[in-house]
């Protein structure tokens, strides 16, 4: 269903970061993700299902 997702994809979340942005890129992909918020730049860290299912659209 969901497009394909990548390193370096940017992503908009189904909730947003305690900053105010909802996007954020990934820098690392695999069983654990790694997804940094393009607002502050801060880094999170997210098993892959988890991010998957909060995916609200794929931008690039
Ligand atoms: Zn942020």
């Amino acid at each position: 269903m969901h497009e394909e997702i990548k390193e370096g994809s940017i992503l908009v979340l189904k909730k947003g970061h305690p900053c105010g942005e909802n996007k954020w890129q990934i820098t690392s992909f695999g069983t654990i993700c790694k997804i940094k918020c393009l607002g502050c730049e801060r880094i999170v860290i997210i098993d892959r299902t988890d991010l998957k299912k909060r995916i609200k659209k794929v931008i690039q």
